[in-house]
């Protein structure tokens, strides 16, 4: 038996893989090395990787200043525990972010993942208005389509992502709002807004002073099927928050990092929210970690003479120092002239693109925001669970390209070293897997 095969086998007998339905799933391509935005396996055969690993990576695989940062850590301070002890990283990293992020938000929260960062946000808002002795606030406010990650807190506000029925009768109070979703040409983009804040105001008028905090992923929802929003219309949701008590959260998971054309979508948009949640992007998709910044307001309400008022949350790695390393590193090269330019050079090369694509007849709602790019499929059914997503995946992986469509909508959102070359290829490709289901459908 080949390498191959031998650990397609062996993983077959332990491992349990993520949103994945073991029955009728292909085995997991085993993969050995990866440099720049390719992947190798086992067998040597590359895939490129247009969906950076899950939306994690940055500025490409195993570059080497990450690494490197990451194996000097590793040899000077591995962790120590951050409750009653610190460390330079942590600190040098919470400057460095609170430096870049807009407005007061300016205390960082450590912890593991995108999930993680989003509970803290939820728990800090409801505690947040119960030590200011406001404690019927118990309702939070999302989006239809939002996905917020796989925890019971980050669920509850996911609830119309779709994937969390099983856990439906466990979950807290949340009101989804209409997200006005819109795309190139799309005529409505104003009424949808209009629709939506109308809804917003009733609920407001009715339950805002039982609502703890508003949580909405800005600009863009990813696991939604990448619904973007144009940002005039977050500052019209800010604006209706204000005085409500309402809180502001951003869960820039996703959008973190650049992957809008800006460092953050809460820049691009010109809004500060009270609280913000960052991942994916923030170790350069080297190792996990998420912080949560927030308003230094907040943070006074959790200063105390007695434990009660203190946040009492925290996890065993919370700021793990050579998390921090990486970030840093990552930092340094997100904050480069070469990255801003990427960033400018691959949404200019998806907008050529997609007034391309438009023109083939499954390809519809075609939308770009910064460094992603997105377009839905219709033709076949919709949703997540849509055979076409199967049938793409395939056909992407046989021609070398990690392209991971969610249901219906084909999406790509490249690390930042992608080269125009490897763009082309990718666009080319897609192409070429719509006529192909146009023969299959
Ligand atoms: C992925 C994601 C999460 C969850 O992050 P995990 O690291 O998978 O727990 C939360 N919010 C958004 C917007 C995401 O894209």
């Amino acid at each position: 038996m080949c390498d191959f095969d031998n650990m397609q086998t062996r993983d077959a007998q332990h491992i349990w893989h993520p949103f994945t339905q073991v029955k009728t799933t292909p085995r997991s391509i085993p993969i050995e090395t990866a440099e720049g935005a390719v992947l190798y396996d086992t067998n040597g055969k590359s895939y490129l990787d247009l969906i950076s690993s899950w939306w994690v990576n940055l500025h490409g695989h195993a570059d080497p200043r990450i690494a490197d940062a990451i194996a000097r850590q590793a040899k000077k301070l591995e962790q120590v525990i951050f409750s009653g002890f610190t460390h330079r990283p942590a600190i040098e990293l919470s400057e460095r972010l609170t430096a870049l992020l807009p407005g007061n938000l300016n205390r960082v929260f450590f912890s593991d993942d995108g999930s993680t960062a989003v509970e803290v946000a939820l728990k800090l808002a409801r505690q947040y208005h119960v030590n200011r002795g406001d404690k019927k606030r118990l309702r939070f406010l999302a989006f239809e389509g939002g996905y917020h990650g796989d925890t019971f807190g980050a669920m509850s506000v996911g609830q119309k992502s779709g994937f969390f029925k099983p856990f439906q009768p466990l979950m807290f109070q949340v009101t989804a709002l209409p997200f006005p979703e819109t795309w190139e040409d799309d005529v409505n983009a104003e009424h949808k807004e209009r629709e939506s804040l109308a809804r917003l105001e009733a609920y407001l008028a009715n339950h805002g002073d039982e609502t703890a905090g508003l949580i909405i992923e800005p600009l863009i929802q990813g696991a939604g099927g990448f619904r973007m929003c144009r940002p005039s219309f977050l500052k019209e949701v800010a604006a209706r928050l204000k005085e409500t008590g309402v809180l502001l959260i951003f869960d820039e998971v996703m959008t973190g990092f650049g992957r809008t054309g800006d460092l953050f979508a809460c820049l691009k948009a010109a809004v500060t929210p009270d609280l913000i949640a960052l991942s994916k992007g923030l170790t350069g998709g080297f190792v996990p970690m998420a912080v949560t910044v927030c308003q230094e307001e907040l943070f006074a309400a959790f200063a105390d003479d007695s434990f009660d008022k203190a946040f009492a949350h925290g996890h065993s790695f919370t700021a793990n120092p050579i998390a921090c390393a990486a970030s840093l590193a990552s930092l340094n090269i997100t904050k480069s002239k070469e990255t801003a330019a990427a960033w400018h050079r691959i949404e200019a090369s998806h907008k050529s693109f997609m007034k391309q694509v438009k023109k083939h007849p499954l390809a519809h709602r075609a939308r770009v925001c910064g460094t992603i790019m997105a377009l839905n499929v219709y033709g076949g059914k919709e949703g997540y669970t849509s055979e076409i997503s199967s049938h793409l995946k395939t056909f992407f992986l046989e021609r070398g390209l990690l392209i991971r469509p969610l249901g219906h909508v084909v999406y790509l959102l490249p690390p930042y070293c992608i080269t125009d070359e490897q763009l082309k290829t990718a666009y080319k490709t897609i192409i070429a897997g719509l006529d192909f289901l146009e023969n299959i459908l």
